[in-house]
């Protein structure tokens, strides 16, 4: 074998180590209840070496993990979504959680499937499941004869919701409109400290929760967007973040990285240039757009 040859692989191992070792930020959906093809409903996983962690499960979960898992990242195969904490229970972050509970079940995944999040997840899970009653009897049952389905929901409280050797969750309230109980989570790992919104208006929680963490995940909705209820400016004032506002709240809490989600754009399609624009008024520090499937 040539020494050029070597080199690459040499390179490719180094690489691959590099990959396995650390934490990174994988988007699977960072789109909105708008049924926009090239942004899936909000979801995203954090991966520690082998293994996800995800948040959210908007439509389209599981296939943009798959997608995610084609393009190098084993840690989002179907048999390893196991553990999964939802902000709230708005439709447009649930929407996928059939297909995370059966479609993963059905393929390859044998474990039982771990998920958190605020009061009200046990009662969606119970229906979910009566829902598909003869779905699992038929599988189980059947000539199929799949392993058996197991989901936990896990019903949380502020402060710290799941440990283990990877990874320290916290969940923290968020104001989101008439929600009592919707989350931010903090995920500290080995070598990252990441926070993720959920859906929130401003609040001074989030802005402690991530103060100089690594990379802050949050929403937002442009300045000159409107929204289609009837009393939208009202409406957002409670329910989510401008991108006035999102530059205070990042010069605030000073993360090494600010990604973009859940963008709402109202009837318009805004540039990613017009909400940098718009948020780079208030905060001169990192900022991207996140698109899906992009790795951070
Ligand atoms: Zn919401
Ligand atoms: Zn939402």
């Amino acid at each position: 074998m040539s020494k050029r040859a070597l080199a690459i692989i040499a390179a490719v191992v180094i690489q691959c180590a590099c990959i396995s070792a650390a934490t990174h930020v994988v988007l699977l959906g960072t789109g909105t209840p708008a049924m926009d093809p090239d942004r899936s409903g909000p979801a995203t996983a954090i991966v520690v070496g082998d293994t996800a962690y995800l948040i959210d499960f908007g439509p389209g979960v599981v296939r943009r993990a798959a997608a995610a898992a084609a393009k190098g990242i084993p840690a989002v195969r179907p048999e390893n979504l196991k553990t999964a904490f939802v902000t709230h229970l708005h439709s447009d972050h649930t929407v996928g959680y059939p297909d995370l509970i059966f479609t993963p079940w059905v393929i390859a995944r044998k474990d039982a499937l771990n998920v958190y999040g605020p009061k009200g997840l046990k009662a969606m899970t119970d229906h979910i499941l009566a829902a598909w009653k003869e779905d699992i009897d038929i599988r189980t049952k059947g000539l199929e004869q799949r392993w058996p389905l197991r989901v936990v929901a896990h019903e949380i409280k502020p402060g710290i919701v799941y440990t283990d050797a990877s990874v320290r969750v916290t969940a923290f309230l968020v104001p989101h409109g008439q929600w009592d109980e919707a989350y931010g989570y903090r995920f500290d790992t080995p070598d990252r400290v990441i926070v993720i919104s959920g859906d929130t208006r401003p609040s001074p929680e989030l802005v402690k929760a991530c103060r100089h963490c690594d990379i802050l995940i949050h929403e937002v909705y442009p300045m000159g967007s409107r929204a289609t209820m009837p009393d939208w400016p009202k409406y957002r004032a409670q329910y989510h973040t401008s991108t006035q506002e999102l530059g205070q709240i990042a010069s605030q809490s000073q993360p090494g990285l600010l990604i973009v989600y859940h963008r709402a754009g109202g009837l318009t399609n805004f540039s990613d240039e017009q909400y940098l624009k718009e948020i780079g008024q208030g905060y001169s520090g990192k900022v991207v757009i996140g698109h899906d499937l992009e790795v951070y």
